[in-house]
């Protein structure tokens, strides 16, 4: 069937801005690492970008290897575009990534100019695209000179195969060094996307505020820590979660019964303040303003729906904040 957005879409989400450039993001955003792979069903996968775009929520993150197998999330992702999205090309932030293990041999991992240029055109071409708004290096590569990556990320710009850059997992130092290289060529830094949420606070040792004060935005990813910081844990290990069914990055040995302590005293204080834990999960990363997007991944319909509800209470309390801070210890 044909799919017509709802028409009350910008209505459902709020955007901020990203650092100090001229794109709002929406304050949540949809990640595709997971669920989108050949593995997994296509119509569930569509039924996710549907209602995220439904509900507001423009932006949509990918990766040269999300899967499995590598290519298939940017492969299906093109498919459902071409079927839903075209028309709807200009609302949408679509970005991808190259930076991890792609191809065999030496040019098809981490960040020569060599990789990146060949695995945006590969990633275009998997999704269909002429350009995706955002293309990033998913991680530091220590070999290969700082201003030989950003180059090539300048060059991508240059060349309109991406609108805007960003950078992943870099360190406070290595960012503030990517920024300046990036500025002296006339392509400003975007964006970073570094992995923060309640169990993983590294960010606020540096990070935020070189991120501050570059005028650069963040977009966190995992900021559930894959579905630890729910409710759904509580009660054993669900089939249908990611710990039991794709154990590539979570397993039953993350979850921990002392990790399922401070889960529980987590989820009380979040009916305390008449949210579901993943709400609050993700309000917690949305209180520092330098955080323009949480970046979350969902199996289900029903995920999406609740983690959107998140926006209705984004407030702490300072009380709050120090209980949260003495569970997290
Ligand atoms: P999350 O921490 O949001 O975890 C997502 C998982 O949590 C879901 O798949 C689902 O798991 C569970 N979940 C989500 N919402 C709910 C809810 N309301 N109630 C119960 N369970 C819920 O993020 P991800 O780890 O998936 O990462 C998100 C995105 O971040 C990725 O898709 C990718 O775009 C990006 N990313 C970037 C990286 C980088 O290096 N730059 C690295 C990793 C991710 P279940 O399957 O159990 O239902």
């Amino acid at each position: 069937t044909n799919y017509v957005a709802k028409a009350d879409r910008y209505e459902q989400m709020k955007y901020r801005r990203c650092g100090k450039s001229g794109l709002l993001l929406p304050m949540i955003s949809l990640g595709l690492w997971h669920n989108f792979g050949h593995t997994d069903d296509f119509n569930n996968g569509r039924q996710l970008l549907r209602t995220a775009f439904d509900f507001g929520i423009t932006h949509f993150d990918l990766a040269n290897n999300y899967g499995p197998p590598y290519g298939a999330a940017e492969d299906n992702f093109g498919r459902i575009f071409q079927k839903d999205f075209v028309p709807y090309r200009d609302e949408l932030i679509i970005s991808t990534k190259a930076g991890w293990d792609m191809w065999p041999g030496p040019y098809g991992n981490y960040g020569s100019r060599k990789y990146l240029i060949a695995s945006l055109d590969q990633s275009l071409k998997r999704m269909g695209l002429d350009y995706v708004d955002i293309f990033y290096h998913h991680r530091p590569d220590p070999e290969t000179p700082l201003e030989e990556t950003m180059g090539a990320l300048h060059h991508i710009v240059q060349q309109g195969k991406a609108l805007y850059v960003g950078i992943s997992q870099y360190n406070a130092e290595d960012t503030a060094r990517a920024q300046e290289i990036l500025q002296d060529l006339g392509t400003p830094l975007l964006i970073h996307q570094p992995r923060y949420n309640m169990f993983d606070r590294w960010v606020e040792n540096g990070l935020l505020d070189v991120l501050r004060q570059k005028g650069v935005g963040a977009i966190a990813f995992s900021p559930l820590e894959q579905g630890i910081l729910t409710n759904k844990y509580l009660k054993g290990l669900p089939e249908d979660s990611r710990a039991v069914k794709d154990a590539r990055y979570l397993n039953a040995d993350h979850i921990t019964p002392e990790v399922l302590d401070k889960v529980a005293k987590l989820n009380a204080i979040a009916s305390s303040r008449e949210q579901s834990l993943a709400q609050m999960a993700l309000a917690w990363v949305l209180r520092d303003e330098t955080i323009t997007t949480v970046l979350v991944g969902v199996s289900k319909k029903q995920q999406l729906l609740d983690n959107i509800e998140a926006l209705k209470n984004t407030k702490f309390s300072s009380d709050e904040l120090k209980q949260i801070g003495q569970i997290l210890g």
